[in-house]
């Protein structure tokens, strides 16, 4: 429960607004501010208290007990204008619910302690276990010493800050071994391990889990490295096996006998194969991704587990940026950004976001024309199992970068899709509505495919009374096409259909033209442009373009 502490007519109005944003997670607490408190102290894991900082202080003051017992407590002051976390920045989460409350009065939020002790910036983006000097390295880091970071394989690391590297007293180490705890090295546990589990009917939880510990603590390894738990999809239902994997934090695999049968393993068992179809289990299924056996099977009464080491997978995350307007690129694409330790992409794409990358990242960008070669370029860096984020405008997958690349990047990598504000969108809403019904999009670029399947696609979309978006309508060397494609689309519609251009959308430079198909001239458009021809429906209301839905279909 989080209280909310309000005195002045301003302090309450604030209140109410997070009391309407949450309001199963609020009580407000009236009446004097000290008793207030007093009563909300004990009932309340966070206050909010929309006072002076000072006010705060000697308030909370005799009711402090210590950083484990004391409830968050953030601070907002009368104009909404910060939030700030006074008190429990980390342990009862303050700095979290800073920005929480920032984030629904529009204020700023204001944290005072250092780095998250729980992580270490940069890397506690990766979700992965972290042991050891902690918070001496997250320290470290932050006041710029020299950090070393000790990693036997390539994982796709986010960007780290130049001095954090070769040399160093401070340490990173990832490994999934288990190694001497020291005062000056943390260890990250990378998901490098699958324990393959098989199990009789009625297996607790704890023979399981007991098996597992005791397998990966002979070898030497950490369970903190565990990715998942894989097993039969006979046993995935397994009482035993679920609830352990559930308590572990582990996921749960499963794959059919067949696919297991398959795998080569040292211990094959024929009266297992007669069991389940497959002769081997547990083995089977640690080793199902490829990967080496570190454990071979082992059993107890009635559970058995091997554990195998899988490589680790590069990711290639495919980014559009949307149409140019920070604004109109959605947050997780930053985010993406922020995690990619290589970036790629053409010089004016990688310039629009380079604000929003971390230092350490590394940026590949070339020049126009090179498009393969960039998508080459990102998958290799990906296969040797770095972070990489291949941009490109609007939507990376529309005429752009994704397809070439998944082309050439095989299952031996993860692929993360963001999916971008895409030109035809950005257009259509700053012309109205065009795309209220079906609709085609085409691209009149004829250096990919060649003319003849442009036009009869043209001739499709006319012929099928389609909205028409093109892309890539006319360059310096690509003159006459637009043009010929109008021509076609007259043929099947009115002179008064209507036409939209628009050029740079969401960019400086914008140009919105509304036409019709009689009056259009190709010069309105260039490369920069998407032109939207309406269907026969289309029409102009308001000084917008609206393709209306297809109800009067319905009707009749
Ligand atoms: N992946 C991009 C399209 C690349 S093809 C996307 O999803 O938007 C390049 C074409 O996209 C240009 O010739 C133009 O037709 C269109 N385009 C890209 N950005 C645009 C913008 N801001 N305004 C208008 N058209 C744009």
């Amino acid at each position: 429960m989080i209280g909310l502490i309000a005195v002045t007519n301003a302090g309450r109005l604030a209140a109410r607004r997070l009391r309407a944003a949450w309001p199963d997670q609020t009580r407000t607490y009236d009446g004097p501010a000290a008793q207030a408190i007093a009563r909300a102290w004990p009932q309340c894991h966070s206050l909010v208290c929309f006072l002076a900082t000072g006010a705060t202080v000697r308030l909370i003051a005799p009711l402090l007990a210590g950083k484990h017992d004391d409830p968050a407590v953030v601070c907002v002051d009368e104009s909404s204008n910060y939030a700030i976390a006074l008190l429990g920045g980390h342990t009862a989460g303050a700095n979290a619910l800073s920005a929480r409350v920032a984030d629904v009065l529009g204020a700023t939020p204001v944290v005072t302690t250092a780095t998250d002790a729980a992580g270490i910036p940069g890397l506690d983006s990766l979700g992965w276990p972290v042991e050891g000097a902690v918070a001496a390295v997250s320290r470290a880091i932050l006041d710029g010493e020299p950090v070393r970071l000790e990693s036997a394989q390539t994982w796709p690391l986010p960007p780290l800050p130049p001095h954090v590297g070769a040399a160093g007293r401070y340490g990173i180490l990832i490994t999934d071994r288990v190694v001497p705890i020291d005062m000056h090295t943390a260890v990250l546990r990378p998901p490098s391990l699958v324990a393959g589990v098989g199990a009789s009917r009625g297996v607790t939880a704890a023979e399981v889990l007991g098996l597992v510990t005791e397998a990966l603590a002979e070898a030497g390894l950490s369970p903190g490295s565990v990715g998942h738990l894989a097993t039969v999809e006979a046993k995935g239902r397994e009482a035993g096996i679920v609830t352990a994997a559930r308590q572990r934090g582990w996921p749960l695999i499963t794959y059919p006998a067949s696919r297991l049968a398959r795998v080569p393993v040292p211990c094959p068992s024929p009266v297992v194969a007669a069991a389940v179809g497959t002769p081997s289990v547990a083995e089977a299924s640690a080793l199902a991704d490829g990967g080496t056996l570190v454990v071979p099977k082992r059993k107890s009464a009635m559970a058995t587990v091997a554990v195998a080491r899988v490589a680790p997978r590069g990711r290639l995350s495919l980014i559009g940026l949307g149409p140019g307007a920070r604004d109109l690129l959605v947050p997780r694409a930053a985010a993406e950004l922020r995690r990619a330790g290589v970036v790629i992409g053409l010089d004016q794409y990688v310039d629009q976001i380079r604000d929003l990358l971390r230092p350490g990242t590394r940026i590949l960008a070339s020049g126009l024309g090179a498009e393969e070669e960039r998508a080459r370029v990102a998958v290799e860096q990906a296969r040797r199992g770095h972070a990489v984020a291949l941009v490109g405008s609007g939507d990376a997958g529309v005429y752009a970068m994704a397809s070439p690349a998944l082309e050439l990047a095989g299952d031996g990598i993860d692929v993360v899709g963001v999916p971008g504000v895409t030109a035809a969108l950005a257009a259509a809403s700053l012309l109205g509505a065009p795309l209220g019904h079906d609709h085609a999009v085409l691209s009149l670029s004829d250096l990919h495919t060649p003319w003849d399947v442009i036009e009869r696609r043209i001739r499709a979309a006319a012929d099928s009374d389609l909205v028409v978006a093109f892309y890539n309508p006319r360059s310096r060397a690509r003159d006459w096409q637009l043009r010929s494609a109008m021509d076609i689309l007259a043929r099947h519609r009115p002179a008064a259909t209507p036409v939209g251009v628009v050029r740079a959308a969401s960019r400086p430079g914008q140009r919105v033209t509304l036409t019709t198909l009689g009056e259009f001239r190709p010069e309105t458009a260039d490369m920069v442009s998407v032109v939207i021809v309406g269907c026969s429906a289309t029409r102009v209301v308001a000084g917008r373009m609206i393709t209306p839905r297809g109800y009067r279909w319905l009707r009749t």
